[in-house]
């Protein structure tokens, strides 16, 4: 039963998340050109070392492999034992079949803000770039409106970083980050407490941006994972 009977019960929910992902792509594809295209070897050298996390598929399912616990994927993907229990019905955790389909649900997204209110995507995070995947959401936003923190935390880092230019890093306390390139100007200090939907910079295109925009990433430790993994994309 499991996901089958899961799906049966809530159909126009899937259908609906389905559709709004499609949707995001076919709006992303387009205008992918528009935005930052900077390489691994140019990445400031505080993090010398970014691998792309690179789900089943983008914030969707995820085909458990050998070896794999319901604790190690909901640790990978950032969300709990109980809610991936949950939403694929499992009830006993220690029996999870190799190959299994699991949904993995975006829990968090009501403790997460969008970082520019209003702003679509330009450009998907994994999109294939010459010679690395992008490590973010490029987001659009016109040049002097409020960067959001998405989530309260820490400022980890507020200042300029080569291709990124000026850049906010907030750490959350719980192994995720999220950072925010390419602002005009920077409203934040490093050690300061930020709230979620505070404002923390201004949208612009500093370092390497071919147009205003926030290039916007969720780090997991040192490794940047699909935002839409935690974040929905709402226009308000
Ligand atoms: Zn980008």
């Amino acid at each position: 039963m499991g996901l089958v009977k899961w799906l049966g019960l809530n159909p126009t929910r899937t259908l609906l998340n389905q559709s709004r992902f499609l949707g995001m792509i076919a709006v992303a594809l387009p205008v992918a050109l528009a935005g930052c295209g900077r390489s691994p070897q140019q990445l400031p050298d505080i993090r010398p070392t970014v691998k792309v996390s690179t789900p089943e598929s983008p914030g969707m399912y995820h085909i458990v492999q050998p070896g794999q616990t319901l604790w190690s994927i909901s640790q990978s993907y950032g969300v709990t034992v109980e809610e991936l229990a949950r939403v694929n019905n499992i009830e006993d955790p220690s029996r999870l079949l190799v190959n299994r389909r699991l949904l993995i649900p975006r829990t968090g997204a009501s403790e997460w803000a969008w970082p520019v209110p209003g702003g679509e995507i330009l450009a998907p995070f994994g999109e294939r770039r010459s010679d690395h995947r992008h490590t973010g959401l490029d987001i659009r936003g016109q040049d002097g409106q409020a960067v959001l923190a998405v989530r309260s935390g820490r400022v980890l880092y507020s200042s300029t970083m080569r291709d990124y230019g000026k850049t906010v890093i907030v750490d959350h306390g719980d192994g995720l980050s999220s950072l925010y390139a390419h602002n005009s100007k920077l409203l934040v200090n490093k050690g300061q407490r930020v709230q979620r939907g505070q404002p923390i910079a201004r949208i612009g295109r500093t370092g390497n941006a071919t147009t205003e925009h926030c290039h916007f990433e969720i780090r997991r430790g040192e490794t940047p994972v699909d935002p839409l993994l935690y974040l929905r994309p709402v226009s308000h």
